[in-house]
């Protein structure tokens, strides 16, 4: 029987980016694996610093920017041979968060997104039986990935597995991984095939908005993935 795995990204990237390779095994391996992705939902006239995330990426102040990255999103999917999940929730920029510093500053107590998201995972998941669940470590402390590895534990599932979060893992020292707090410290390392690490490239390549921004262009990113053969998760 094929399992289901769900992947809960906090972003259109963070999945691929951080465990496409994974995703890409289990896919092949005939799993059913869903990559849902929380924050997606879209606002119509974005101002202030939600829009300079908007313009810094070099996209005109009317582009429908969350149009252009579910689309992406897809065609990442299709590369790893997941099926995209769009969960309609507001990025940080658009929650009263309005600065880059901000955005790594810890969850605010006024932020209420880690409820909200937890209703939306019931309600879209609470019925499924998920065997495996991907989730975000949270390394790099961005306030989305922590509010999804939080709220991501009002989800059953037979297994967990908490990725490093990449590329924020390159930026950070190596500090004691958080499952320390609960008491579990094990973790994974998955080597990748050279056909799992070519789905992952494809897939991390499809997000063509964020590579500029986050690795400076295609080529160093290309550049970057290819001296990544391995994944390591925390159970
Ligand atoms: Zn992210």
């Amino acid at each position: 029987m094929s399992r289901t795995v769900l992947a809960l990204s906090p972003h259109l990237d963070d999945a691929a980016f951080s465990a496409g390779g994974l995703l890409a095994r289990l896919a092949a391996g005939g799993d059913r694996v869903i990559l849902a992705t929380v924050f997606t939902g879209n606002v119509a006239r974005p101002t202030g610093f939600a829009l300079a995330c908007q313009l810094d990426k070099g996209l005109a102040p009317d582009a429908d920017y969350m149009a252009l990255r579910r689309a992406e999103d897809e065609a990442a999917c299709a590369a790893l041979g997941a099926e995209p999940l769009h969960l309609p929730h507001l990025e940080a920029p658009h929650r009263g968060y309005e600065d880059a510093p901000s955005l790594f500053g810890g969850v605010r107590t006024e932020d209420r997104e880690e409820a909200a998201v937890a209703e939306t995972l019931r309600s879209a998941f609470g019925g499924e039986r998920i065997d495996l669940l991907l989730l975000p470590r949270g390394i790099g402390g961005h306030v989305d990935h922590e509010v999804v590895r939080r709220a991501g534990g009002v989800l059953d599932a037979k297994r967990r597995l908490y990725w490093t979060d990449w590329p924020y893992a390159d930026r950070e020292a190596p500090k004691a991984p958080f499952a320390a707090e609960d008491g579990r410290l094990l973790s994974e390392t998955v080597t990748l095939t050279p056909r799992e690490a070519d789905a992952k490239l494809a897939a991390c390549l499809a997000y063509e908005t964020q590579l500029g921004f986050q690795f400076g262009g295609a080529e160093a990113l290309r550049e970057r993935l290819a001296g990544i053969q391995s994944e390591t998760y925390l159970a």
